[in-house]
């Protein structure tokens, strides 16, 4: 039996599809050890995927992703592991960014629809169980049949979510709101507040950019974040293509080697679009194996 696990997947309760019970029968059909579920800015799938989790022998890390805000046009999304998620205190924290998110979220809105883009408020609340993020978002535009010759002019044919994500939604285009929620230090110390273990997602997507079809590196935002107490790097997490993944799976891993942190990784599974790769990767050549677990619950009794 395979002993890989997924470290980074949503939920309903978050902008995932599937309810934590079959994501958690999904972990299982791939033949994963152990999944983490990681909503963002939400835990309240935690305890459903714990209970199925232990009937089907799928090992269950709580976690969370915070997105923060280390300065305006930046982004960085940070996971918290084996959080304290029942704690009340952090669980204010959470709603406040709740909140600030919703304001966000219909700001984001009033952009797409002054760019001339039909998407309302209320029937993406309607659609979305948990938070409002970018794919929802982008999964509502697209799937608007008013936004069809729209779309189909600006990208050629109806972009998938990730395009239409690079496009409008990412820091510094059209459509795309900063907000003041968290800065990253300040998620950091929040996580370890409540006995987690910090690690910087997907950075493949927040500090590399694409230049001329080049991925360049942005190593000072990197160490910036290893400054304020970042324990640990998604570093096996997907790029568009296999050969920029392949890229970013280098060039981290070198980093996160030379300041003595963990590597995690994970698929960001979603359950629809294309913000995330298949459950526990069966794309690409990434698999996550256990031993990562081992050497997060090392980190976390030391
Ligand atoms: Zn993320
Ligand atoms: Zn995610």
């Amino acid at each position: 039996m395979s002993r890989n696990i997924d470290l980074h997947t949503h939920t309903i309760h978050s902008d995932g599809a599937l309810t934590p019970k079959e994501l958690v029968e999904k972990a299982k059909e791939a033949h994963l050890a152990a999944i983490s579920i990681s909503d963002h800015e939400n835990t309240n799938g935690i305890d459903e995927a714990i209970k199925t989790g232990k009937k089907l022998k799928v090992e269950i890390i709580p976690a969370v992703e915070i997105s923060t805000y280390p300065s305006p046009q930046k982004e960085h999304h940070i996971l918290g592991y084996f959080i304290d998620y029942k704690d009340k205190k952090f669980q204010r924290e959470l709603e406040k960014i709740r909140e600030i998110r919703e304001e966000r979220s219909k700001k984001v809105i009033k952009n797409l629809n002054d760019l001339g883009f039909q998407i309302n408020f209320g029937d993406l609340k309607a659609m979305a169980t948990g938070t409002i993020v970018a794919p929802h978002i982008a999964w509502s535009v697209i799937n608007d049949m008013g936004n069809k010759g729209k779309l189909k002019k600006e990208f050629g044919d109806i972009p998938d979510t990730g395009e239409f994500i690079r496009k409008y939604l990412i820091p510094g285009a059209p459509a795309y709101e900063s907000r003041e929620a968290m800065t990253t230090k300040e998620a950091i110390d929040l996580i370890h507040s409540v006995g987690g273990i910090a690690v910087l997602a997907h950075p493949c997507w927040t500090i590399a950019k694409k230049k001329d079809d080049e991925l360049v590196f942005d190593d000072e935002e990197f160490v910036s974040v290893v400054k304020v107490g970042i324990d640990g790097v998604e570093v096996l997490a997907h790029r568009e293509t296999e050969v920029d993944t392949k890229k970013c799976v280098d060039h981290f891993t070198s980093l996160t080697k030379k300041y003595k942190l963990v590597i995690t990784g994970g698929s960001d599974f979603h359950g629809f679009g294309s913000a995330g790769k298949s459950l526990g990767y069966t794309d690409f050549y990434l698999k996550v194996p256990y031993s990562i677990l081992n050497d997060l619950k090392k980190l976390k009794n030391d």
